[in-house]
């Protein structure tokens, strides 16, 4: 049987649009190519769990609008369990992307429906929250939301795995209900006012003195930091040629979630996380480069 992971956060359609250049205040330009692609780090997040084998259960809320159908067609297409998306007045969250010829990029994010998820979506959502193995949580949604779905984790004996993204403060009382957190090293500089890519330790502590039993801070191309009781430790990630980094992040949390679930332990879980998110950066784009089960078993071996 498979195990089951309960994603509570932001689904997005990203608007990418390519430009020789940005434009002036006032400019119109002639762009080079425009596209609609699936987005929001709990969208992504549950489809990686999802394609490594998981039966996942998505939280939260688009708008009654295309952009909301187009993504519950996704979910559906996953094979993700969908019932628990709430269908709001306010429009689906939108992160309008544009990229210049020079590769940088400017973006805005409007929240949308994802803004505007509450306590009581969680508590709808109650039997896929206590009945999860893990329960996967991102910063793209109120943090009352979040709360909630924490502590009705916690009583419920499943594991709270908690992706501060985007890098913000957070309260003592959430990461009080916490057990794991993967920051990557700019959440973790936020976080801990200590830079983890001098000093992983000095961060990986600041985040346990706070209560949390394991920190695990991604290094990009240099692997993830471990860090829990009795174990501080480098792993390494796996050679790749990097394409597009998009969604690293996103295919390492969910691997961990699946990883975790199936009580891997600890240090292997952090190295079948890293060859997702190493796989995620040899293709283009966020969900197209999402890893299969059978990709990220061929790596670690
Ligand atoms: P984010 O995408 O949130 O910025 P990172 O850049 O730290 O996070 O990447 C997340 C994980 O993806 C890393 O811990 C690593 O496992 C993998 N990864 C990222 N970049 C590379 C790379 N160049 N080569 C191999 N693996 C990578």
């Amino acid at each position: 049987m498979s195990v089951r992971v309960a994603v509570v956060g932001s689904l997005n359609i990203d608007v990418v649009v390519r430009t020789p250049r940005r434009p002036r205040a006032g400019e119109t330009l002639i762009g080079t190519s425009a596209g609609l692609f699936i987005g929001g780090k709990g969208c992504n997040q549950a489809i990686a769990a999802s394609r490594l084998g998981a039966s996942v259960a998505m939280v939260g809320r688009v708008g009654r609008d295309a952009f909301g159908e187009q993504l519950l067609l996704t979910l559906r297409r996953e094979g993700i369990q969908a019932t628990h998306v709430v269908r709001a007045a306010a429009s689906t969250g939108l992160a309008s992307i544009l990229v210049g010829d020079d590769g940088d990029n400017s973006i805005v994010v409007v929240p949308g429906a994802n803004g505007d998820m509450s306590p009581h979506d969680v508590e709808a959502a109650a039997d896929a929250v206590t009945s999860a193995n893990s329960l996967l949580l991102q910063l793209e949604v109120p943090l009352d939301a979040l709360q909630r779905a924490a502590e009705l984790a916690r009583g419920a004996g499943v594991r709270v795995i908690l992706n501060p993204a985007p890098a913000r403060a957070l309260p003592p009382q959430l990461l009080g209900v916490v057990d794991v957190i993967v920051p990557n090293e700019h959440e973790a500089r936020v976080l801990t006012g200590v830079d983890p890519a001098q000093n992983p330790a000095g961060a990986a502590r600041t985040l346990r003195r706070q209560g949390i039993g394991v920190v695990i801070i991604t290094l990009g191309g240099r692997g993830a930091y471990l860090s829990s009781a009795g174990v501080e430790t480098l792993v390494p990630t796996f050679m790749v040629q990097p394409v597009d980094t998009t969604a690293a992040g996103d295919a390492f949390c969910g691997a961990l979630a699946v990883a975790l679930s199936e009580r891997t332990s600890l240090h292997d879980a952090v190295r079948f996380a890293n060859a997702a998110g190493a796989l995620a950066c040899t293709r283009l784009g966020a969900e197209p480069s999402l890893p299969h089960r059978a990709d990220v078993d061929r790596l670690v071996k």
